[in-house]
């Protein structure tokens, strides 16, 4: 290690703690640049990522089109407010209203084309969009859009259940939203009108519903719960919350932010359920580092917002959008559900190969991998890891959680299940 950059990290690290607020239990690592699969830190060391900014480098680093598309955006125009049309926004939207019905071939030719603007008989839209900047804020418009609904449909229902461990953000509203005790207790009193429910339990929430049901606008989940260490629901429960929300006249809505944009395979996570929810939301890895969330609903349910209801300054802004078409075209050309599909399967079947693995959970590249009881804390098994060059991520003590890059190939899974082999067998690197 070369000595005389070695402070350099020490101290930015105590700049940070001088000036940047404590939030988060930071690595001592600086990253400076990437490519691909690779991050370089800022003593020139070089890493593998399979953590991808949580799920949001989608084409990894530095990509060639995403790069092209900023630089050209960024030195047109940056942002001019919602009160105006901006290009590329139509087409985001109109991709994400195409890959939600699982037309991937649809969203290339927009992604690459344009929207056909001279089509008299364009299809109708059955998805319609509305940009924010993060996973929390796309919740926030799902929310408001479920009461609003029920409101304008003559119920008067406010409620919306959501599911015990699940994850929706952090602001106020959507901590409300995220059923875990821990993430709650300090910052009483949060907004009400949320009802808890055991993920997978199809009789507790037959119950809700029973007891409830009239004062319900929305069950809010993630189909499969990322935060919480990558736990899938079922999809009995997911079709179980399909009739129930149907029969009530309330919505179901996805929280897609992280398993959405091809993380889980399919295009958005709910196809693999084979259940169509009435709202979903994404994030993370839309437009491949440039924040972006966005809410998407049935284009009837959308339909209920007019102008006043709700709103953003940044949301929907020329240059995420630019980024998002990129993404969303790079993905859908690449035909990256096949891909990651794949790649996720060796990923999966790789981490259950080794001795010292119990249980492996998820869906394309989007994996958990609970280590057995005598294995040191995952905390610490990511720190070794990180000291052999791989970024990896624990959700608990037992548990890891992969996220790379959807540009992930195969022989990046084999360096890195070698280097978690060892680190398991307590060998040095
Ligand atoms: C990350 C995440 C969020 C919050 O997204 P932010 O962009 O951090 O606000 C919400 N829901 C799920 C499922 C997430 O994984």
């Amino acid at each position: 290690m070369n000595e005389a950059k070695k402070p350099s990290v020490e101290n930015v690290r105590r700049e940070e703690a001088r000036h940047v607020m404590n939030t988060f239990a930071r690595n001592d690592v600086q990253f400076v640049e990437g490519s691909g699969m690779t991050l370089y830190d800022s003593e020139g060391r070089q890493y593998i990522d399979f953590l991808a900014g949580i799920a949001v480098c989608s084409l990894g680093h530095a990509h060639p089109a995403l790069t092209a598309t900023l630089r050209r955006q960024a030195g047109k125009l940056l942002h001019v407010s919602n009160y105006f049309y901006v290009e590329h926004r139509a087409e985001t939207a109109a991709m994400i209203d195409a890959l939600a019905d699982g037309r991937i071939d649809k969203a290339a030719i927009i992604g690459e084309s344009g929207c056909d603007y001279d089509s008299k008989c364009s299809d109708t839209a059955g998805w319609k969009t509305f940009f924010a900047n993060s996973g929390a804020e796309a919740n926030e418009c799902a929310m408001k859009l479920a009461r609003l609904h029920a409101k304008r449909n003559g119920r008067n229902a406010n409620a919306i259940v959501c599911m015990r461990g699940g994850f929706h953000g952090r602001t106020l509203e959507t901590v409300a939203a995220t059923m875990q005790e821990r993430l709650q207790r300090d910052f009483q009193p949060l907004p009400s009108g949320f009802i808890a429910c055991s993920p997978n339990d199809e009789t507790e929430l037959e119950r809700i519903f029973a007891e409830q049901g009239e004062n319900i606008c929305a069950v809010m989940l993630e189909p499969i719960q990322g935060e919480s260490g990558v736990h899938p629901m079922t999809k009995s429960f997911m079709k179980t919350i399909r009739r129930l929300t149907s029969e009530h006249q309330a919505l179901m809505i996805c929280d897609e932010v992280q398993t959405g944009v091809f993380r889980c395979g399919s295009p958005f996570a709910f196809q693999i359920f084979d259940v169509v929810p009435d709202i979903f939301t994404m994030a993370k890895g839309i437009a491949g580092g440039v924040p972006m969330g966005a809410c998407a609903a049935q284009a009837d349910i959308a339909d209920t917002f007019t102008p006043g209801d709700h709103g953003t300054t940044f949301g929907g802004s020329p240059l995420a959008c630019a980024a998002a078409r990129t993404v969303l075209s790079e993905l859908s050309r690449g035909r990256f559900d096949k891909r990651v599909n794949e790649t996720g399967a060796y990923l999966k079947k790789c981490l259950a190969d080794l001795p010292n693995v119990v249980e492996v959970r998820g869906a394309g590249l989007m994996v958990g991998c609970d280590l057995a009881d005598d294995m040191p804390d995952a905390h610490d098994v990511v720190a070794d890891l990180l000291s052999k060059g791989f970024v990896v991520n624990a959700t608990g003590p037992r548990t890891l959680r992969l996220l790379p890059p959807l540009i992930c190939e195969k022989r990046h899974i084999d360096a890195l299940v070698d280097a978690l082999a060892k680190t398991l067998a307590g060998k040095e690197g």
